[in-house]
């Protein structure tokens, strides 16, 4: 009768084992928020390029414009200066149109200074996500690679322990006492059974009475803890 309950408890040494694996491989981090964090980086990086890209056309734009404005005014400053134009109405109406042309001018150097410093820090900005997005990429690949090996450690573990707990079942010969096992293992999920230490229960550390230690001694009947009901078993 002992040598079932010896039988069962190796059982249950390898059930603790396989258990303990199945909530290791059930917790890893299969890399979901590095993920999540990447692809929110590469969202901003998007973002912060089609910024810049405006940004430099705008600036592209402007330098055009001031380029094409600097010739309309020196050719206007040129017929000014030859002397040709000696009708004053003509000639104020070129002076207002410089003039005009100078404002222009003014606010598109302003709005050029501007873009130059837009620019640039977009260029720092942009450079910036770019390398958080490339480090959090670096992240994700060595991350996974740990989790695949890890999984596959702990797959072979699991691996492992099937087949030995498939040997120890068999040699619980018991049915009853196995199935008694398996049900009160499923109630508590992790152990059905209890090692008598020091005349108490091994699991919930309540104390048993003389009457279930003399039983147990006896030898003859299962006896189960009184306070967690788990089989019980006293090693010689
Ligand atoms: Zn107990």
């Amino acid at each position: 009768m002992n040598t079932q309950l010896k039988a069962l408890y190796e059982l249950q040494q390898i059930d603790v084992q396989l258990s303990a694996a199945q909530r290791a491989i059930a917790a890893l981090d299969d890399g979901t928020k590095l993920r999540q964090q990447l692809a929110l980086a590469e969202k901003q990086l998007t973002a912060l390029t089609e910024q810049l890209k405006k940004s430099q056309s705008e600036l592209q734009d402007n330098e055009l414009n001031l380029k094409s404005l600097e010739t309309k005014k020196s050719d206007f400053e040129k017929k000014l200066y030859e002397g040709k134009i000696v009708n004053p109405k003509e000639l104020s109406s070129i002076e207002k149109e410089i003039e005009a042309l100078g404002k222009t001018r003014a606010k598109l150097d302003e709005r050029i200074l501007e873009l130059y410093d837009i620019v640039e820090k977009q260029q720092t900005d942009a450079a910036k996500m770019e390398a958080v997005a490339t480090q959090l990429k670096k992240r994700l690949t060595d991350h996974l690679a740990q989790y695949q090996s890890k999984t596959k450690d702990l797959q072979k573990q699991i691996e492992t322990l099937t087949a030995s707990r498939q040997a120890a079942i068999a040699t619980v010969t018991d049915r009853q006492l196995l199935s008694k096992y398996e049900t009160i293992r499923a109630r508590y999920k992790d152990t059905g059974l209890s090692k008598v230490e020091n005349g108490k229960c091994g699991v919930c550390h309540v104390g048993l009475t003389s009457y279930t230690q003399r039983l147990l001694k006896e030898n003859e009947q299962y006896q189960t803890c009184e306070s967690c009901g788990r089989i019980l078993f006293l090693e010689e």
